[in-house]
C-alpha cells in the first residue's frame, strides 16, 4: 500500500474563518477522510503584526463547530522560523540564492519609475560570493533573493490541468527579509516539506505563488506535492464573495440560525458536486462521494436562498432531542420560557419542537413560532379571521368544540382528536368546518401544525380561554 496522503489547512490568523477558508479546510478534510489520509492544521502566524490569538481561536472554534477535526496540529508557522532561515541560508550557500544589498529606497525609486511593469533588475545577482560575504560580515543590510533559473515551471494542477509559467516572468523573489525573517513562500514550502504534505489544496488566488514554491522545492531537493487550486467563491452578481454579499464568517452563520451540518453540506457543493442529482448529503455520504477530480474550474456561486432551503431540510430531519439544546437558549433569551422550565417541561418542549422544526428554515425562527404556545399573545391574522370566522355559525361551533374539549379525559392527542371529530359530527359539518375556525381562535393563523397537537400543547385552560376570547370577538363584531 502507498503512503497515506497528507494534506493541510494553513489559515493566516488575521481575521475570522470565512467561507473561502472553511471551504478549503472542508475539501482537505474530505479528501483526507476519503483516502484514509492525515489532515494537518497549521496556523500561518508569521505576519506578527496582523496575526492575533483571538483570530486563531475564532478559526479553531469555527472548524470545531463545523466538525472539521484535524489529525495533527495546530502547528504554528512562527515556531519554524529557525528552519525557514536555515533552509534559505542553505540555498545561499549553494548559490541558489544571493544577497541583495539594494536599499528599500533604491528599489522604491526604481519601482516608481517603471510602475506596474516593475521587476527586480537583478543588480545584485552578479556580486561575487567573496564580496557578498565581506559586505554581509561588515554588517551591510541585505535581503536574500532566490536565483530564478531559466526555463519554464509547470505542474499538472488537479483542478486546472497543465499550468505553466515562463521563469522569465518570475522575479528573483526575496526569501529572507533584511531583518532575517522568512518571506511567505519560503515558510510555506519549508513547512510543507517538513510536514511531508503530499497534496496542497487551496484557493486559486495562490496560483501565482505556485511556480515560486515549485522552484523552491526543486532547489531544496524535495519532492513537489500535487496542487489542487479551488475555484473562487462568487456572489450572485458573479463578483468575488465579500461582505457586500452578506455574512462571510462561519460564526455569523451559526448566529444567524444555520446548523453546522447544513453549512457543511452547502459548502461542499461550492465548486464540487457528486455528478448526480443528490444535493442533501450528510458527512459520510460526502466523504464517500468526494474526489479532487470532480472539483470545478469555474467560480462557485454562493446562493443564500439555497443555503436557507438546505438548512430547512436539515432542521426537518433533526431529532427534537438534538434541536433542544440549540433552541432552548433562544427561547430563554426571548423570555418565552425560564431556564428551570426547560428542564421541567422537557417533554412538552420536545413535542413542540417536533412540530415547529418543519416550519422554519433557521433555528432563529423558532421563538417566533413558539410564542403562541408559550405566552398569551395571539396575533389574529386579519385574512384568516375574515375567511375562517365569516360563517354566522362560527361562534356556535366554537362553543360546541369548547364543551367537547372541556370533557376530554385524559388529556391526550387521541382524546382531543376524538372530541373534535365528535363535535363536528354532532354539528353535522365536516371536520374542516370545526378545525379551521378553531385553528384561528387558538393561533391567530390559518396555518399551524395539526389541530389536535395545537390543542394538546396549549393545554386545556389556555385552549378554552382562547376559544372564549374568540367568541367574544365574534360576538362583539370585531371578528372580521
Ligand atoms: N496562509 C495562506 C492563506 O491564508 C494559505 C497558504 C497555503 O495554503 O499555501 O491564504
Amino acid at each position: 500500500m502507498s503512503d497515506p496522503i497528507r494534506v493541510r489547512f494553513a489559515p493566516s490568523p488575521t481575521g475570522y474563518l470565512h467561507l473561502g477558508g472553511a471551504r478549503t479546510a472542508l475539501f482537505n478534510w474530505l479528501i483526507a477522510r476519503k483516502l484514509g489520509g492525515v489532515f494537518v492544521l497549521r496556523i500561518e502566524d508569521t505576519d506578527r503584526e496582523r496575526s492575533t490569538d483571538e483570530s486563531t481561536q475564532t478559526i479553531l472554534d469555527g472548524m470545531k463547530w463545523m466538525g472539521l477535526t484535524w489529525d495533527e496540529g495546530p502547528f504554528h508557522q512562527a515556531d519554524g522560523f529557525d528552519r525557514h532561515k536555515a533552509e534559505a541560508r542553505r540555498l545561499l550557500a549553494e548559490g541558489k540564492a544571493y544577497r541583495c544589498f539594494c536599499t528599500a529606497e533604491e528599489l522604491a525609486a526604481k519601482k516608481a519609475a517603471v510602475g506596474d511593469e516593475y521587476r527586480y533588475d537583478q543588480k545584485c545577482r552578479a556580486i561575487p560570493p567573496a564580496e557578498s560575504d565581506a559586505r554581509a560580515d561588515a554588517g551591510e543590510p541585505h535581503t536574500i533573493r532566490f536565483r530564478v533559473p531559466e526555463g519554464t515551471t509547470a505542474w499538472d494542477d488537479v483542478v486546472h490541468g497543465e499550468t505553466r509559467f515562463d521563469n522569465a516572468s518570475i522575479d528573483d523573489f526575496i526569501i529572507l527579509r533584511t531583518d532575517g525573517t522568512p518571506i511567505y513562500n519560503m515558510a510555506v514550502v519549508s513547512d510543507d516539506i517538513d510536514m511531508r504534505i503530499t497534496h496542497v489544496i487551496r484557493g486559486d488566488d495562490h496560483i501565482p505563488n505556485t511556480p515560486k514554491q515549485i522552484l523552491l522545492y526543486q532547489a531544496l531537493g524535495a519532492p513537489v506535492p500535487a496542487f489542487a487550486h479551488l475555484p473562487m467563491i462568487l456572489g450572485p452578481d458573479g463578483k468575488k464573495l465579500s461582505k457586500r454579499h452578506g455574512a462571510t464568517a462561519v460564526g455569523d452563520y451559526a448566529d444567524e440560525g444555520f446548523l453546522p451540518e447544513a453549512l457543511f453540506n452547502f459548502i461542499a457543493f461550492l465548486g464540487w458536486n457528486p455528478g448526480d442529482e443528490r444535493e442533501v448529503m450528510d458527512r459520510d455520504e460526502l466523504v464517500q462521494a468526494f474526489s479532487l477530480e470532480r472539483i470545478n474550474k469555474k467560480g462557485a456561486i454562493f446562493d443564500r436562498e439555497k443555503l436557507a432551503w438546505m438548512n430547512g431540510r436539515y432542521l426537518e430531519k433533526k431529532p427534537a432531542e438534538e434541536l433542544l439544546p440549540i433552541a432552548a437558549p433562544l427561547l430563554v433569551t426571548e423570555g418565552l420560557i425560564s431556564q428551570a422550565d426547560v428542564e421541567t417541561r422537557r417533554d412538552w418542549l420536545l413535542h413542540l419542537l417536533e412540530l415547529i422544526k418543519v416550519r422554519v428554515r433557521k433555528t432563529t425562527e423558532i421563538p417566533a413560532q413558539a410564542r403562541v404556545y408559550l405566552t398569551d399573545e395571539v396575533f389574529y391574522d386579519p385574512g384568516a379571521v375574515e375567511k375562517q370566522w365569516k360563517d354566522p355559525a362560527t361562534s356556535e361551533r366554537l362553543g360546541a368544540v369548547r364543551d367537547a374539549l372541556r370533557a376530554v379525559e385524559p388529556w391526550t392527542l387521541e382524546g382531543i382528536e376524538g372530541a373534535l371529530r365528535a363535535a363536528a359530527e354532532g354539528l353535522g359539518v365536516g371536520f374542516g368546518k370545526v378545525a379551521q375556525p378553531l385553528r384561528v381562535a387558538l393561533t391567530g393563523s390559518a396555518a399551524s401544525p395539526g389541530i389536535d397537537h395545537v390543542v394538546y400543547l396549549l393545554g386545556r385552560d389556555r385552549a378554552l380561554a382562547r376559544i372564549d376570547h374568540a367568541r367574544e370577538r365574534i360576538g362583539a363584531g370585531t371578528a372580521a
